[in-house]
């Protein structure tokens, strides 16, 4: 990959001048209602740089996926650098992630979240028979495996389940420790404005535990581009 940075080490950011970039973005490839030019066109109309087109794949997304990142590659290098990526799904306790080379190969940044619980079956726990305590558990054991694969390049929405779908905030002691451990495998964290209540916070910590990290929207929709840098107030409109 090359090009203008996606991922800072956190510790040498600027907090009164960050980057520009959304590196969570869907489009109507999968759930998004935008399409891949439109999203762009936004991008750049609110002087975003860099951004990340991180669709939601799968195993078995190959009968489209390169038909996606050819589109993203055709867009024009300037005023905004699109990437290609895709957000997977984590899918044990062993770390693994729901992708293969025919998909992850085509991408610049492999992004790795939580989405549900693997019940160790190939299936998943239904969200109404875990408690908000066991979801912050499952949560934290699905990630911190995942951060020893050395495909992910970065871990999406940390602990987003847990805040949104459970209500529930960890315990800071397991985000540091999240977070220390991203920094041990140089895999970014992502600050999310829809999933962290508390930005400010996650960029404290990783620059404490000198952690790279990148800054995403989760944006399935035109008005959400760019809405970690409104939370962040780092937007600077064209
Ligand atoms: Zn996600
Ligand atoms: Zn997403």
């Amino acid at each position: 990959m090359t090009g203008p940075p996606l991922v800072f080490e956190a510790r040498a950011l600027d907090l009164s001048r960050l980057p520009r970039i959304d590196s969570h973005l869907h489009t109507s490839w999968t759930d998004g209602k935008a399409t891949v030019a439109e999203t762009y066109q936004r991008a750049v109309e609110l002087g975003l740089e860099v951004i990340l087109y991180s669709e939601h794949s799968r195993k078995t997304s190959t009968d489209w996926f390169s038909r996606f990142a050819e589109e993203v590659r055709s867009l024009p290098a300037a005023p905004c650098r699109a990437y290609v990526g895709t957000e997977v799904k984590i899918e044990s306790l062993d770390g693994e992630i729901d992708t293969i080379p025919a998909i992850s190969d085509l991408c610049d940044f492999i992004m790795a979240s939580v989405h549900r619980f693997p019940d160790g079956r190939g299936g998943a726990i239904p969200f109404g028979e875990v408690n908000p305590d066991e979801a912050v558990d499952r949560e934290f054991a699905l990630s911190w495996a995942a951060l020893e694969n050395p495909k992910i390049d970065i871990l999406g929405h940390m602990f987003g389940m847990s805040y949104r779908r459970y209500k529930v905030t960890p315990p800071d002691e397991k985000i540091r420790a999240l977070i220390a451990r991203a920094a041990e495998y140089g895999v970014a964290v992502e600050v999310n404005s829809h999933y962290h209540p508390n930005p400010f916070q996650y960029i404290e910590w990783c620059r404490e535990y000198d952690a790279r990290i990148t800054f995403g929207s989760n944006a399935h929709s035109l008005e959400k581009i760019g809405e970690i840098m409104r939370q962040l107030g780092a937007e600077r409109a064209r």
